[in-house]
């Protein structure tokens, strides 16, 4: 959209919003203070052990910025990887890791080319659009700064950023630079625009006014897409689907609005803020299923294999889908969310993650820790690893072996985090949290539960000093009955909200909370195919129930759930596989079925999972 007119009426609109830095409502806690005892505890270190410290192969991924790509954006991959080490790094604080990740690093530096890039493509080629020059050189930014963020702050790292970052916009701008929305590979190239979020992050490590500069020529001059203005069209409550025309790519958009938040951050204006919560509101509203993704190819999107926004939410039983919610989409959508909770403190947004890491992100892992599927189903078969990718020394690297390691670093950073009043605690699973007072005080939180197999949740509090402040605590909306109580005396806890006490605490105060993990019956949205009538599903607490072929050959056979008030009995059972977390027995009209979590169901063999059970009519 080149039309002045409507340039300079979308100048003055974004003008007329308030414009001052955002102070966030909520922020991480610092490195090394939560510790997770239960089930994600047992992720993240299969993750790291077997992905992030086993096979990633670190040497082969810095090769290519010396010998060139074999296919494009094949750059992408150090970074990711050294990424999610950081964050892993970031939670264990384990030497061997960062070992690993300080010989990368200085074995990727010495790459760097006389013009100061860290690239794929030779000078003479460069800025290298159709290789994805510019998409490969986000993640070598993001992988560095998150090096010198969580590891180590050595000057020569932060020297190496601004080479690249200063080569960038030596090559990429206004006239007569090269516009940034003419480099990429895609029908319209909304992926190079994803530079956002390094530029940003290395504009609050400098505080260099050109890439201020270069972030609002991102966001304000060149829109985010070739023929399209992605932030306007979000501020416009456009569907996610309809977003970049026939390229309404999930991840990529996502990766986009996640640099948005950091300029939203910087500049304060409340246009950005409002395009950054209308997309937030209608990717739920559209897209994310019962197990907290989305995309998917059918019917709108084919020609994108199943990354693109679909109108998912509502076609999520569109029996001609066949690749859907791609493990880089969902984890996006995890870092999205938990950007939008820092800035807003919005419990949906830690909704959202939970119901992402309990379902599509711990089912998407491969049991041996090793990759993650990339696309994701819920009737067929779940997981199929075909995708973007290829062989690196002898490993099958994708984009989504990957990002998912990164979906598990980020559950510690979310999972408590820190106000001005306070601790906020977004994710329920057994941990050890050291965080501090609004006076600056040491407090622990010791979180004993055996959550999401009860909804039992005990919390001892011990501050170092006694002292008056508030312990606010998620409600999740789907839990409708819950008791929470303060050394017995009883406190309103209300769907939706968090629960708020504010209290003088003192060493031996004690929380409980019982959430209502009642197993729930959900009528199956009505899509194109209009498939309402013909599935229902099984959530109990924050996990999917499913069934499985691996323990029951009539997995897919329609059956009638005995319910009551939208519930049924679930009955606890002593799993039939080892690997499986919780499965239970619930009556139907063709007598009892046995249904497990989500995650669980291990279709790597090629079974079949039922996730949308037909209804017997
Ligand atoms: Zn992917």
């Amino acid at each position: 959209m080149k039309n002045p007119v409507l340039l300079l009426a979308l100048a003055l609109v974004t003008m007329a919003f308030r414009t001052a830095p955002v102070k966030d409502a909520l922020t991480p806690l610092d490195a090394n203070k939560v510790r997770f005892e239960g089930i994600f505890e047992e992720y993240i270190q299969n993750s790291i052990i077997h992905w992030n410290k086993g096979v990633v192969p670190y040497a082969g991924f810095v090769q290519k910025f010396r010998t060139g790509r074999d296919f494009f954006a094949q750059g992408e991959m150090w970074g990711k990887a050294v990424r999610s080490g950081c964050m892993f790094y970031r939670y264990t604080g384990d030497p061997e890791l960062k070992r690993l990740l300080r010989e990368t690093v200085y074995d990727l530096l010495s790459t760097q080319r006389s013009n100061g890039s860290i690239s794929c493509s030779d000078i003479g080629r460069q800025p290298d659009g159709p290789g994805g020059d510019l998409w490969e050189r986000k993640y070598v930014l993001l992988g560095l700064d998150e090096y010198y963020e969580q590891v180590d702050r050595d000057p020569k790292v932060l020297q190496a950023m601004i080479g690249e970052m200063d080569c960038i916009i030596s090559q990429i701008g206004p006239p007569p630079r090269i516009s940034i929305t003419e480099q990429g590979w895609s029908p319209n190239h909304i992926e190079s625009s994803t530079l956002l979020e390094p530029v940003m992050r290395l504009y609050r490590l400098t505080q260099e006014k050109a890439y201020l500069d270069f972030a609002r020529y991102i966001v304000e001059d060149a829109g985010g897409a070739m023929g399209y203005r992605i932030f306007d069209d979000a501020f416009r409550n456009v569907v996610p689907e309809k977003i970049g025309g026939v390229y309404p790519k999930a991840y990529e958009m996502m990766s986009l609005f996640e640099g948005l938040c950091e300029y939203y951050r910087v500049t304060g204006n409340d246009y950005w803020k409002t395009a950054i919560m209308n997309l937030f509101n209608n990717i739920i509203a559209n897209e994310i299923t019962l197990i907290g993704s989305g995309g998917g190819d059918q019917p709108y999107h084919p020609a994108v294999m199943g990354e693109a926004w679909d109108n998912t939410a509502l076609e999520q039983t569109n029996p001609d889908m066949k690749r859907m919610m791609e493990t880089c989409v969902g984890v996006t959508w995890l870092k999205f969310c938990s950007q939008v909770l820092r800035l807003t403190a919005d419990p949906a947004a830690a909704d959202m993650i939970e119901k992402y890491a309990y379902n599509g992100l711990m089912g998407a892992m491969k049991p041996s820790g090793d990759g993650f599927s990339y696309v994701n189903l819920l009737n067929g078969v779940k997981t199929n690893p075909e995708g973007w990718g290829g062989t690196v020394n002898g490993v099958n690297v994708t984009c989504c072996n990957l990002n998912g390691p990164m979906g598990l670093a980020y559950l510690p950073l979310v999972a408590v985090m820190n106000s001005d009043d306070g601790p906020v605690v977004n994710l329920y699973n057994a941990a050890l949290i050291r965080t501090g007072t609004p006076s600056g005080r040491p407090v622990t939180l010791n979180m004993v539960t055996d959550y999401p197999h009860t909804g039992q949740i005990v919390i001892a509090v011990s501050p170092e000093l006694p002292e008056r402040f508030s312990i606010k605590l998620r409600i999740p909306s789907w839990s409708q009955f819950n008791s929470l109580s303060v050394n017995g005396k009883i406190i309103s806890a209300k769907a939706g909200t968090y629960a708020e006490i504010h209290r003088k605490w003192s060493t031996g105060d004690t929380i409980r909370l019982h959430l209502d993990t009642r197993c729930r019956l959900i009528p199956a949205p009505r899509g194109s195919n209009r498939a309402g009538d013909a599935f229902q599903a099984l959530v109990r607490g924050p996990v999917v129930l499913a069934r499985d072929e691996n323990i029951d050959t009539d997995y897919n056979k329609p059956v009638t759930f005995l319910s009551r008030d939208g519930f049924v009995e679930a009955i606890p059972e002593p799993p039939t596989l080892k690997n499986t977390l919780m499965q239970f027995m619930v009556l139907t009209t063709e007598g009892l079925i046995h249904v497990t979590d989500y995650a669980s169901v291990n279709n790597w063999n090629g079974s079949h999972i039922c996730t949308w059970i037909p209804i017997k009519k």
